[in-house]
């Protein structure tokens, strides 16, 4: 299986090539030359069969791996999980279903790709008898996922950036109480955008960069996107796919998630709609709306984890909504760039319809949803799964919805207790996280500091 370049200008390489480079050299995305498809009865074979099973048997054809050995990967990446069915779904209502996606060890979807490219990772750098280093910036919940999954692994080191004082204490400790060497939880005087500039001067210092065999895990990384293709399958075949269409909301932030569900339903899997959920951060709403793809400057929101202006992954299903034409992409791309948006044409806007639906929701009514949905079912939802909830129900139609849980309450204990007037509580299997001892290093916004501190840790 090859990996080509949505900028169409990069080497095409195979799938631990792409996961070890995660950006193209040409600045774009990889995706697969062409998407494996399953047969309708593959699909209805998934029926009853724990996830680690689903997982490998949708993840397989992409990766090329012997099937025992992916298979022994992907035990230890959710043997963590405090979940026997790792991905459960509770129903809302008639025809309204709940994908509980934060039963990781940090509480957020996210864990599902963290946890197994942590182990594929670690698995590529026995076989090369290579080591690589890790660094990352985080506004709080990628940064923790990293951690949480790289922590203890051998040959690799991992740093995580994050702005001092400025993320939640749940998403601190989860950085800075894990006892193992080999993760660094690294507390920048500055912000995010400070934190996330150090990250990207570092890879830019080439000398550098290549000492410590620097690599990144941002979201763009396919590998990541891979993971999340699984739990499309799990919970529509728990509805009764392939017999039956389900249809999909998803929280949407960088479209790395709701891109996963499109390679689902182009891989075999009956999806009827996929629909994009944005808080008021609505840049991919008003592009399926208006087929103006432009930036406006970014809102803080009581679901933070969706506050973007640039949604990277949203690339690759431009690519494909323009006939994978790399040319036309590293086109737009430049557009966005330089004038802060394009209109995205005709045929693209037409195809990208045919698939996915949109919808906003405001803040007063993302507290609103928390309050209701607790009142209605006793379900506590996160900020970010209210979003998805109440998009969710502007759509609800003959088909059954499912809509992405994609953070545990107890993360966004303020906003959820501002809505319901309870604080929602860690699991029990995390209950002690305010009595572990913390161990971080503070600096100073300057990156040879960063560099050095480093070098030293990795000496
Ligand atoms: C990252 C994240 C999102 C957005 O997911 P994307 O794949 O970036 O679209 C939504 N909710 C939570 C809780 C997240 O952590």
């Amino acid at each position: 299986m090859l990996y080509v370049s949505t900028r169409g200008q990069a080497p095409e390489l195979d799938f631990e090539g792409a996961m070890l480079a995660g950006l193209a050299r040409d600045g774009g995305l990889y995706v697969p030359a062409e998407i494996p498809t399953l047969t309708q009865a593959q699909i209805a074979a998934m029926a009853g069969q724990p996830y680690e099973d689903i997982a490998l048997r949708v993840m397989q054809p992409f990766t090329g791996m012997e099937p025992a050995h992916l298979k022994d990967l992907i035990d230890r990446a959710y043997a963590g999980f405090g979940h026997d069915a790792r991905a459960p779904l509770v129903q809302l209502g008639p025809n309204h279903f709940l994908l509980e996606l934060f039963h990781g060890p940090t509480l957020a979807f996210k864990d599902f790709a963290m946890q197994l490219i942590g182990q594929l990772f670690q698995d590529a750098m026995r076989r090369k008898g290579d080591r690589i280093t890790i660094v990352g910036a985080t506004s709080g919940d990628t940064g923790s996922a990293a951690m949480e999954a790289f922590r203890g692994l051998e040959n690799v080191e991992c740093f995580i950036l994050y702005p001092h004082g400025r993320v939640s204490e749940v998403q601190r400790r989860q950085m800075t109480t894990p006892t193992e060497a080999n993760v660094h939880a690294i507390a920048v005087d500055g912000d995010f955008d400070d934190c996330q500039a150090a990250v990207k001067a570092m890879f830019n210092d080439h000398a550098f960069r290549d000492r410590v065999g620097l690599t990144a895990v941002n979201s763009i990384n396919w590998a990541r996107v891979l993971a999340q293709v699984v739990y499309f399958f799990a919970s529509a075949v728990a509805l009764g796919a392939p017999q039956r269409r389900v249809s999909f909301t998803v929280p949407t932030g960088n479209f790395g998630d709701v891109f996963a569900g499109w390679i689902a339903k182009r891989m075999g899997l009956p999806i009827d709609r996929l629909v994009i959920a944005t808080n008021r951060n609505d840049i991919l709403h008003r592009t399926l709306a208006t087929g103006e793809h432009r930036k406006d400057g970014v809102q803080p929101t009581i679901s933070p984890s969706m506050d973007i202006q640039v949604s990277s992954n949203f690339e690759r299903a431009l690519f494909m909504a323009y006939g994978r034409d790399g040319k036309a992409v590293s086109q737009l791309m430049d557009e966005l760039r330089d004038a802060g948006g394009f209109p995205v044409s005709q045929g693209a806007l037409q195809a990208l319809r045919e698939d996915y639906d949109s919808g906003r929701c405001s803040e007063d009514d993302t507290a609103a949803t928390i309050r209701a949905m607790h009142a209605r079912t006793g379900e506590v939802l996160c900020p970010h799964t209210a979003v998805g909830v109440k998009v969710a129900e502007e759509h609800l139609a003959q088909t059954p919805m499912i809509t992405l849980a994609t953070a545990h309450p107890a993360k966004f204990p303020d906003a959820v207790e501002a809505a319901t007037g309870a604080r929602p509580a860690l699991p029990p299997r995390m209950a002690d996280l305010f009595e572990r001892d913390e161990r971080l290093t503070r600096i100073a916004n300057d990156v040879d500091a960063m560099k050095t501190l480093i070098e030293k840790r990795l000496a």
